[in-house]
């Protein structure tokens, strides 16, 4: 195609093409509210995600013309679209709000890429819709930059993750605390059903909506629920696996959701909605980043249980289908929550045991790599570095203060190695492939978001997105973007910018 699909040959460019196929607009009207996004003043291109356009099938080239430009913020609808806010309910902070939806974000609509998937794009800060309380709609550049970089590194790490197609800025302001500048990102998700919007049909007693939303979810996510003997209970205990793997990976990275409200729980088992998000530096099982969180109720440690309050929320909606009296119906429920333990565990051992270089867990391994962990706390050492370092003992010991309790611990960890059957060529990559060397540091992520909203300059913010893509790689150069904050560079709270 001549110029690219997005130029026709007067250089002009046309809209470029998506595949749409939007099931989520074919469900009912009471599913959503259909309209289209608010245009703004003046769009401009900050990224463009190449790789992750080619994979759904779309032209990064027309994404990037002025077409393509106009689409990603809202300007224009392309052929095919059906733009919607979608409603949902939540749990916010354990209080129940029955109706909050999109509102500040617009599902433009679902293609399926060259690889069968289907996936969502969504706009975020694309204009109030009839969900929108309070706020303008709007989304401010800097949590717009922290949501492209923390969503890339979270999928170069291999987490379960929305995606970010392409960032924009706005050319207007948003008012929050002062006047910043407007940004939108397109977000791709497998879906954007939460936790709670499985709630807002149980909070109307819509049990006919509830069954139509199990069954899209069941025919997205889960098809071999579909023919299970209860599809629905496979439905579930196929979300609380897949929660429990990714709050596990989750851990095991340091990452901290920070807002683990139901309505940011997606049943696709996707790491949604970053807002305060942030990767731990030093090891703390306590610690909570957001400003929001004054009851820590979402701190690193607490994640997995809030997950399995979130999923017994979501059982809670399923009653109604799972069995046809609410007492066989209650323990359908709770056995498929008994599900979340074990899955967890699983997961999180098993990647502790890869982290420290152990194939296969034995009893006792559990311990030891916990007596780790007890010891990165007591020591207050950098999580990522420490399991970096792991095998090089004289890195590893620079970050220990009073080395002798971890030169009691290696030794046990060596004896331990003995009775691995692993070579130690294979070991050590098994542990480079556990342990990252680059995460999204608070404090460089506020560095680059500090330069794209001070001076316009979004330099830092494509260096840094490099460096996250290959986060399992050693990367000469680059070696100041794994050092943990200076006193005066810490980053105490993260907001979620709304
Ligand atoms: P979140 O903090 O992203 O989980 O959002 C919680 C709820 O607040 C959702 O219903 C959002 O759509 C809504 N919301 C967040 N920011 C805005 C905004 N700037 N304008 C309108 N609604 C918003
Ligand atoms: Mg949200």
């Amino acid at each position: 195609m001549k110029g690219g699909a997005g130029d026709d040959v007067a250089g002009m460019s046309t809209t470029p093409a998506f595949a749409f196929d939007n099931s989520y607009a074919r469900l009912p009207a009471r599913f959503h509210a259909r309209l289209d996004p608010t245009p703004v003043a003046g769009p401009r291109l900050i990224k463009v995600n190449r790789a992750l356009a080619r994979e759904m099938g779309l032209d990064p080239a027309a994404l990037e013309s002025a077409a393509g430009v106009a689409v990603l913020a809202g300007n224009a609808v392309p052929e095919g679209a059906a733009p919607l806010a979608a409603a949902y309910a939540g749990h916010q902070f354990g209080h129940f709000v029955p109706a909050l939806g999109d509102g500040r974000a617009i599902l433009l609509g679902e293609v399926v890429g060259p690889d069968g998937r289907r996936r969502d794009i969504q706009l975020k800060g694309s204009g109030p819709t009839p969900f929108s309380r309070r706020g303008d709609g709007r989304a401010a550049l800097g949590p717009v930059l922290r949501e492209y970089l923390v969503s890339e590194a979270m999928h170069a790490l291999g987490i379960p993750t929305t995606r970010a197609l392409a960032a924009v800025t706005t050319g207007e302001e948003v008012f929050r605390e002062t006047a910043l500048p407007g940004a939108i990102v397109a977000r791709v998700a497998s879906s954007h059903i939460r936790v709670g919007t499985f709630q807002y049909f149980a909070a109307r007693g819509d049990i006919e909506g509830i069954r139509i939303l199990a069954d899209h979810a069941i025919a997205r996510h889960y098809p071999e629920a579909a023919t299970a003997e209860n599809p629905y209970r496979a439905f579930l205990e196929g979300v609380v696996a897949r929660q429990a793997a990714l709050v596990a990976q989750w851990l095991l990275v340091g990452f901290i959701h920070g807002v683990m409200n139901t309505d940011n729980m997606s049943v696709a088992g996707e790491t949604i909605d970053y807002g305060p998000c942030a990767f731990m530096d030093a090891y703390d099982p306590g610690a909570v980043f957001s400003s929001i969180d004054h009851g820590a109720r979402y701190a690193y440690g607490n994640q997995p249980r809030i997950a399995q309050w979130n999923l017994t929320r979501l059982a809670e909606t399923l009653l109604p289908l799972l069995a046809p009296e609410e007492e066989p119906a209650l323990e359908v429920a709770k056995q498929a929550l008994t599900g979340f333990g074990p899955a967890f565990q699983q997961a999180y051992i098993g990647g502790l045991a890869r982290k420290i270089g152990l194939a296969a867990v034995q009893d006792g391994d559990a311990d030891l790599a916990q007596d780790f962990l007890t010891l990165l706390a007591e020591a207050g050492a950098d999580f990522t570095l420490a399991f970096r370092a792991l095998g090089d003992d004289d890195a590893l010991r620079v970050l220990f203060a009073d080395p002798a309790p971890l030169d009691a611990w290696l030794a046990r960890w060596r004896a331990r190695l003995e009775a691995d059957p692993q070579s130690p060529a294979q070991r050590q990559a098994m542990m480079r492939g556990a342990n990252p060397a680059f995460i999204p540091r608070n404090h460089q992520v506020e560095a680059v978001i500090a330069a794209a909203v001070s001076r316009q300059d979004f330099g830092p913010f494509e260096e840094l997105l490099a460096v996250l893509a290959t986060p399992y790689e050693d990367q000469p150069g680059a070696e100041r973007f794994q050092l943990p904050p200076k006193a005066e560079e810490r980053v105490l709270a993260t907001f979620c910018g709304t």
